[in-house]
């Protein structure tokens, strides 16, 4: 286990298999980055790393420490998730009083906090004293994707590493590897943005891909210049409100789209890229100016559905919206 099983991110690799190898690691972590981009996986594999008995930086997966970790037993490692919608600062005393107990089976005892940004003002506090002193032996890993949200003081002293955006290729493996490549592999890619988990989470979801392909027959509908389109579409915004963001998103993805397709000629920038002649179609029927009047009005529902404004209005407006010019 060397880090192997991530794709991408390499000059953060790089910094810590060089700080496994020389031993110089440093006592408190802090990892930042999108949600979905892998900061979990990384923190665990780093954690696993640090423990491992064997020499040299990868975890051998044989030795005892590597043994008990991975059946989330071993005694060197802490892992503070949030109860609820918060972490406590019970929680953040219970690494105190277990950092002042020597490793069992390694040199080092790994304390894990995840979405650190969830730790109350007292619970940073709490761990601020144990970042001002802390135990030789002990590594602390915060991840977050807000570190705004930590106490300027906590965020001092930690040594920070942001993660990046994986690129199409990166996401494209990531798929093969899990067995999840296939025809809408373009697609979830270009979709995903960059963000590994949502790439995964999307191309195993199957409620992803009924909503989309009823998002499409849609507005197939609308296009065929029919008003029952519009109808529908507000239908189907309404009975399905929990996954208004989402149809929201793959409505603004298709006339992002169409926009590209009337502005660009050339091929592989669209991101609904399976529907490439669907949309080279219908771009020749609405003008940039309506596009992106539709664009802009699902950006304002989006804000006012996040302020719980009136979803049935909002939808009935977007679906009007969708045939006037
Ligand atoms: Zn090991």
């Amino acid at each position: 286990m060397n880090f192997d099983s991530l794709i991408g991110q390499s000059v953060l690799k790089k910094n810590l298999l060089n700080a496994l190898s020389t031993d110089s690691c440093a006592h408190a972590y802090l990892f930042s980055g999108p949600e979905g981009i892998g900061k979990s996986t990384f923190a665990m594999d780093f954690a696993r790393m640090l423990l491992c008995t064997e020499n040299g930086p990868a975890a051998c997966s044989k030795c005892i420490a590597c043994n008990t970790f991975n059946v989330g037993t071993n005694p060197d490692f802490l892992l503070i998730e949030p109860e609820g919608n918060s972490i406590s600062v019970e929680s953040i005393r219970e690494i105190q009083a277990e950092a002042i107990i020597r490793p069992m089976y390694s040199n080092k005892k790994v304390y894990y906090i995840k979405q650190a940004e969830k730790m109350t003002q007292q619970a940073q506090n709490s761990l601020l004293k144990t970042l001002e002193e802390p135990p030789l032996y002990c590594v602390i890993i915060l991840s977050t994707h807000n570190p705004e949200m930590l106490l300027p003081t906590v965020r001092s002293r930690l040594l920070k590493f942001s993660f990046s955006k994986n690129t199409n290729e990166e996401i494209v493996t990531i798929l093969k590897n899990n067995k999840l490549d296939s025809d809408n592999t373009g697609f979830i890619t270009a979709y995903a943005d960059g963000i590994p988990g949502l790439a995964i989470k999307l191309a195993s979801s199957e409620e992803f891909t009924e909503l989309r392909n009823e998002v499409f027959l849609i507005l197939g509908k609308v296009f065929g210049d029919s008003i029952k389109g519009q109808f529908d579409m507000a239908k189907f915004i309404i009975n399905n409100s929990d996954n208004a963001e989402i149809i929201l998103n793959l409505i603004t993805c298709f006339y992002r789209d169409l926009l590209v397709a009337r502005k660009c000629k050339g091929q592989g920038v669209l991101i609904n890229s399976d529907k490439e002649d669907m949309i080279k179609e219908y771009c020749n029927h609405i003008s940039s100016e309506h596009i992106c009047s539709i664009v802009e009005y699902i950006e304002e529902i989006r804000r006012n559905i996040k302020q719980n404004a009136n979803i049935e209005l909002a939808a009935d407006v977007l679906a009007m919206r969708l045939r006037e010019e």
